[in-house]
């Protein structure tokens, strides 16, 4: 159906800066930082700062300031470039705040270089200014990239995210079609028992260092109004650590577990949950959420990206429908009856199995309705309503 095509993609590698190579990051960070809150003031004080603008008052100020000149001109633009697109997307984006001024200990490291500004030798990334820095190859890239921006996370670790071109290898259609339902216990049931994605939250092994860490920080933890010990930051980056490890294993399975689903089905149905993070929530429930949210991105990006037909389908009732028959039974199940069991059938399923039956049939309802419209026209996502029984 589709031919071999290229897509625009992130490859991001960990960066290894020895000191001296840290410390010229930092400071380009530092010149970087001070021409965006330049370009903040100017914007206060009704100045409109348009790109071509901004450009002309860095190379005036380059003339002018030895110190702006050590810097690289390339990640300065860049700055420049990416506020006054942040400045335009403000406009035209409803709830989006104008840029603000970035605090030197409110705002992480972030610099971008153009094709001019960056090269690899010897597998190792150079920088304008001598800089050069060893990175930990694990995947190969596979274009030579267009771009990079290096930054650094809250733990102190830094990063090159490399823009570049790859094969789109996945475009090619398939048959089969699944339902996908949400839920804490286990992340995701899928039709078929084989791709349900269970729930790990913090892996075991993690848990258990992070219960010894939580220990570790309340009883270091100072009384109320008492600077914190450095025992107790200790114990808490400690804690910062272990929870990333965490988050991104579960990023891990979420993407093996997508590429599963993207590469045996063409019709993706998918409840269409929104986690709400409630302030009451238990922090346990808020992992999950958060755990649901990553897969759920996840499966959409890859299935668009695959030109998959991903449905979204409103969360309402689909536990209280049976997948055989499509009645709808009167009363809502409690959340501890893990069995479903159809009034008007006899109909009996895993509840979640059950559930994401239902949201596939739905799915296909709605499509085969929409389909006798246009053929065609179909956007890759759709919205459908969840009972028209
Ligand atoms: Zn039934």
């Amino acid at each position: 159906m589709f031919g071999v095509s290229t897509e625009t993609v992130r490859y991001t590698y960990r960066l290894r800066p020895g000191a001296e190579a840290e410390r010229s990051l930092l400071a380009e960070w530092g010149r970087c930082r001070f021409l965006w809150n330049e370009a903040v003031h100017q914007q206060r004080t009704g100045n409109r700062p348009t790109f071509a603008r901004l450009s002309k008052l860095l190379t005036e100020a380059r003339s002018h300031f030895t110190w702006l000149r050590d810097g690289s001109q390339v990640a300065q633009q860049q700055t420049l470039r990416n506020y006054s697109l942040a400045l335009t997307q403000s406009f035209k984006v409803k709830g989006r705040g104008r840029p603000k001024f970035k605090k030197r200990k409110e705002t992480l490291p972030t610099l971008e270089y153009t094709v001019h500004g960056f090269s690899i030798r010897d597998d190792r990334l150079r920088l304008p200014g001598g800089v050069s820095i060893p990175v930990v190859w694990s995947r190969e890239l596979p274009t030579a990239p267009t771009s990079v921006r290096v930054y650094q996370d809250s733990l102190g670790h830094w990063y090159a995210s490399f823009v570049t071109r790859r094969e789109n290898e996945s475009a090619t259609a398939v048959d089969g079609a699944i339902g996908i339902d949400w839920g804490v216990t286990t992340t995701a049931t899928a039709t078929q028992p084989a791709y349900d994605l269970p729930y790990t939250g913090h892996r075991k092994r993690c848990a258990a260092e992070l219960a010894k860490t939580q220990r570790k920080m309340s009883r270091r933890r100072r009384p109320r109004g008492y600077p914190p010990s450095n025992g107790y930051k200790n114990a808490q980056r400690q804690a910062a650590r272990l929870h990333k490890k965490a988050t991104r294993q579960n990023t891990h399975t979420a993407r093996a577990w997508a590429k599963r689903i993207v590469d045996d089905h063409q019709v993706i149905a998918v409840e269409d949950f929104k986690p709400k993070f409630l302030a009451r929530s238990s922090m346990a429930r808020k992992a999950a959420d958060a755990a649901i949210g990553t897969a759920k991105r996840t499966l959409v990006e890859y299935a668009e990206r695959a030109c998959r037909t991903v449905v979204l389908v409103p969360p309402a009732y689909t536990t209280m429908t049976c997948s055989k028959c499509a009645s709808r039974n009167k009363t809502r199940m409690l959340l501890a009856e893990r069995t479903f069991r159809c009034d008007a059938c006899g109909h009996t399923a895993d509840r979640d199995r059950n559930a994401a039956w239902t949201i596939l049939a739905t799915a296909e309802r709605n499509r085969a309705g929409a389909d006798d419209v246009s053929h065609s026209l179909s956007p890759p996502v759709q919205v459908v309503g969840s009972d028209a029984v």
